[in-house]
């Protein structure tokens, strides 16, 4: 298990700083904003959808692409009280919730630093006995309001592959150890919600139940802690900002034996990015029982029967885009061009595969002469990357406003290339220019990309 090194520190002023940034750059707004909002909702604007969803490809990618242990699935969000029934969750998928008497804000009671003191207020002793609030949303199908109506959303969606554990094995020809992974929303009703996106109460997750032989679990969950803290460093969160944090005794669920989160330095210090459970039978044995299907495994080489044992890598897409940004986020000073004078750019140091523009295109001016070659250059690269195009305001300013996208790449158009079918690449992160023939475009940026 790792730790990080006491010279780390979290970076208050950085939240501002990206959130704002998220704002102004169309990453995430605020939901509802034209009637004035809606607590703790956002939507995901022209970058923030392109980075969000390159952050669940590049999981599905690591997790389903590149394996041969691992298939996918998509369930449904609505699903009858049975499926929580058997998890659990109707019962237990609970937090402590407290009321301060004298300000009436609602806390939850683990997440308080000082149980006696409200946050809000700071009166002290004012808070209510701790009541257990259920996280799921409930809603009812179809007109009739009720009880036979009554169906939840889904607060996670790990129950989507235990009920098709059957379904999958038989039709995708795996056998234990084997992989079911889905990227998909899920709704808990949070008691408290903020830190922007970090903990909201309509979120993305990207799951992975691991289906294998009860004797190789503890093997197969060493190996998924490993797996999964290296994919933030392969993306671009340096190492010295992640650890693996091994749960106590006291904080494991009753089913699991074995739980690490992934955390992040976030800038309010080391918070939860994923956590890999080793969650035993648990699982498949509740549905079984409450469903009366057989949910286990025969071994046609051993002879034996088994209940898979899983193990689950779990991950939030939603709060990973947002630590992907904060670890991205870069100020540095340059020169400005032509005064040889200090300016401070912004620079998002994203890893290519979650930028979300991979390519701009500029042409140096708007006159007409340039805007055609550089829309054809547009033509060229669009088939094969993710590409933004913009020719308003000076050029300067357009490499700035690339920069804090997090584009990698910037392909100028400019007067030359009427004479020699040639464009100035300019990097994000070192500013250096190259002129690279049109024709020679696509090869000169796929490996700089590495997609
Ligand atoms: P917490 O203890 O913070 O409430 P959890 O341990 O219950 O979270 P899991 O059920 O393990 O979370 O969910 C897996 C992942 O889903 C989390 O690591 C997190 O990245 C993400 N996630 C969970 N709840 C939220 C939320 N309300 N908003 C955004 N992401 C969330």
């Amino acid at each position: 298990m790792s730790e990080a090194p006491a010279t780390v520190a979290p970076d208050p002023a950085l939240f501002d700083k990206v959130v704002n940034l998220c704002k102004r750059r169309g990453f995430v707004f605020p939901s509802a904003e034209i009637y004035g909002g809606f607590r703790s909702t956002y939507d995901y604007g022209p970058v923030g959808v392109l980075l969000l969803r390159n952050v669940k490809d590049a999981w599905w990618r690591s997790m389903v692409q590149l394996r041969h242990d691992v298939v996918g699935l998509d369930a449904a969000i609505l699903s009858p009280p049975a499926i929580w029934e058997a998890s659990g969750h109707l019962k237990n998928f609970t937090d402590p919730l407290v009321d301060c008497r004298v300000c009436r804000e609602r806390f939850r009671l683990d997440h308080l630093d000082d149980a006696e003191v409200c946050p809000n207020c700071k009166s002290e002793h004012s808070f209510t006995e701790a009541r257990q609030f259920n996280l799921m949303f409930r809603t009812y199908a179809g007109p009739v309001e009720g009880a036979g109506a009554e169906v939840y959303l889904r607060p996670e969606t790990a129950q989507g592959m235990f009920v098709n554990f059957r379904n999958v094995l038989e039709t995708s020809r795996r056998r234990p150890p084997f992989g079911i992974a889905q990227v998909g929303k899920s709704f808990r009703n949070e008691i408290t919600t903020g830190n922007f996106v970090f903990r909201t109460r309509e979120f993305e997750q990207m799951e992975m139940e691991f289906f294998v032989p009860p004797v190789e679990s503890a093997k197969w969950y060493e190996y998924w802690c490993a797996e999964r803290l290296s994919w933030y460093v392969d993306h671009g969160i340096p190492a010295d900002e992640l650890r693996l944090r091994a749960h106590d005794e006291d904080e494991l669920s009753h089913y699991s034996s074995a739980t690490s989160d992934v955390e992040y330095l976030f800038p309010w210090g080391w918070d939860e990015l994923e956590g890999i459970a080793n969650r035993g039978d648990f699982d498949l044995t509740q549905h079984a029982n409450h469903s009366g299907e057989k949910l286990d495994y025969f071994d046609q080489a051993t002879g034996e029967r088994y209940v898979p044992h899983v193990v689950e890598p779990a991950a939030g897409a939603t709060r990973t885009a947002m630590a992907f940004l904060l670890a991205a986020y870069d100020e540095e000073e340059v020169a400005r061009e032509g005064q040889g004078k200090g300016e401070v750019r912004t620079v998002l140091r994203l890893h290519p595969r979650i930028a979300p523009y991979k390519v701009a295109v500029l042409p140096l001016s708007k006159k007409p002469e340039l805007q055609a070659p550089a829309l054809e250059v547009l033509g060229l690269l669009q088939p094969h990357f993710m590409c933004d195009y913009d020719e308003t305001q000076a050029i300067g300013r357009r490499y700035r406003r690339q920069d804090e996208l997090g584009t990698p790449f910037c392909v100028t158009v400019d007067f030359d290339t009427l004479d020699d079918g040639a464009v100035t690449v300019r990097d994000r992160d070192s500013m250096a220019q190259d002129r690279v023939p049109i024709e020679d475009l696509v090869e000169h940026l796929r490996p700089r990309l590495g997609l």
